[in-house]
């Protein structure tokens, strides 16, 4: 997918095809053996990847992911997807992505400690706050960033908060990074409403993927007074058509780590969030989620893509032909993660901490610049949102690897 919309948009700037794999190949790719002692004393060995992109602009920059589906080639297309969206936003990195094949919910933290300490101490090699910084992604936390850190810093005989971003914020973290991407799809999906014309009162919203991106996104714009009606996780969704109350479903996670069984709602399935009539759907889990098949079916006014990569090559061909859909794409529209991840990096560096109003009035200044210019881009050559964002990134990229020149 990844290959496939880099192509499309080096067509779209013609960039000469001299260029193109320069541009295209992952710089580097690392695949380690992680074996580690379960709890019951046996031995299991887990495949662990890191995908740095390119390193033309900085260090490389991206999160790392549990999950039983994570293997080399979504590793390197996520990586690839890091690097258009941190040129979208001028930021100093290279995009990068890590993954360790395992299912975290069926492991306990004691084995996810042992698990995050192995792949850390695997990947010294290739890391460092000049070369590659990680942060969460799906089925890591603040806890995961916390052991990585531990772990670097003690493998260099002092503390390197620089080392990792979405840290607590006692161990150098940033105030505001673990909201930063949900609240930053909420800014993007108001300022979306200015453009298309939609109220936010009465306006009504699904979300798929209830983790920490999906529910401070659903936070964020209820705050804007958008209701709520759909939202799901990997056990099934919910949908109440007077709105969701979110403090209680909230209450409801934390007690039983799913959205499902929520008793203020009927429960649907991920496919019928997917295909519910509301102004706003934000797909917030995983990748490949809008396809083919229900490309054509899904009634909303705004598509929010909070995930990586949600919409499939195929999908997006239908919607282009939807000229009533509005699409936020990814890259812009979940980038306030990593940007606040940057302003992390800078806080660490520095030693120098910011307050959370600093944070998110930076954050939304960079948000606003970058959806002007998509919008730009896409209005003046009537193109789509993605290609627009994806041209912006992949621009700045190609020039930045021209003007350094190759290496003899
Ligand atoms: N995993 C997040 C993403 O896909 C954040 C990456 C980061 O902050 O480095 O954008």
């Amino acid at each position: 997918m990844a290959c496939r919309q880099f192509d499309l948009v080096a067509d779209h700037l013609q960039i000469p095809e001299s260029e193109r794999s320069r541009i295209k190949f992952p710089k580097r790719s690392m695949t380690v053996a992680l074996p580690i002692e379960r709890d019951d004393g046996s031995v299991e060995v887990f495949a662990g990847y890191r995908v740095q992109h390119h390193l033309t602009l900085g260090p490389t920059k991206g999160g790392l992911r549990y999950h039983p589906d994570v293997t080399l080639g979504e590793v390197a297309a996520l990586a690839m997807w890091m690097s258009w969206k941190c040129a979208l936003t001028s930021l100093p990195y290279g995009g990068a992505k890590g993954g360790i094949a395992c299912d975290p919910r069926s492991m306990s933290p004691a084995e996810l400690e042992r698990l995050t300490r192995r792949y850390t101490q695997e990947m010294i090699p290739f890391i460092g706050p000049q070369v590659d910084i990680m942060a969460p992604d799906v089925g890591t936390s603040e806890q995961t960033m916390a052991w990585m850190m531990d772990t670097y810093s003690v493998h260099m005989g002092y503390s390197v908060p620089s080392i990792v971003t979405g840290k607590p914020v006692g161990l150098g973290g940033s105030v505001g990074r673990r909201e930063a991407t949900g609240r930053g799809v909420g800014y993007l999906i108001n300022r979306s409403m200015d453009t298309v014309g939609l109220n936010s009162s009465g306006a009504t919203a699904a979300v798929q993927g209830f983790g920490n991106v999906g529910s401070v996104a659903a936070f964020s714009l209820a705050k804007y007074g958008i209701k709520i009606i759909a939202v799901s996780d990997v056990n099934g969704g919910l949908f109440n058509d007077r709105g969701l109350d979110l403090w209680k479903l909230e209450q409801h996670v934390a007690q039983k780590k799913t959205v499902a069984g929520f008793p203020e709602a009927e429960p649907i399935t991920n496919e019928q969030l997917l295909t519910t009539p509301c102004d706003i759907l934000v797909p917030a889990a995983l990748e490949r989620q809008i396809t083919e098949a229900n490309a054509a079916k899904i009634q909303c006014r705004i598509l929010a893509e909070a995930a990586n990569g949600p919409t499939t090559p195929e999908a997006d061909a239908i919607l282009e032909q939807r000229p009533e859909i509005f699409v936020i794409p990814d890259i812009l529209c979940n980038v306030g993660g990593v940007v606040v991840s940057y302003f992390e990096w800078v806080q660490d560096l520095q030693s120098f901490f910011w307050t959370e109003t600093e944070v998110t009035d930076k954050l939304f200044r960079i948000l606003e610049g970058a959806f002007v210019q998509t919008l730009t881009m896409s209005r003046k050559r009537k193109i789509s949102m993605r290609l627009a964002a994806l041209s912006l990134g992949v621009r700045r990229v190609q020039e930045a690897k021209r003007v350094r020149g190759l290496f003899p």
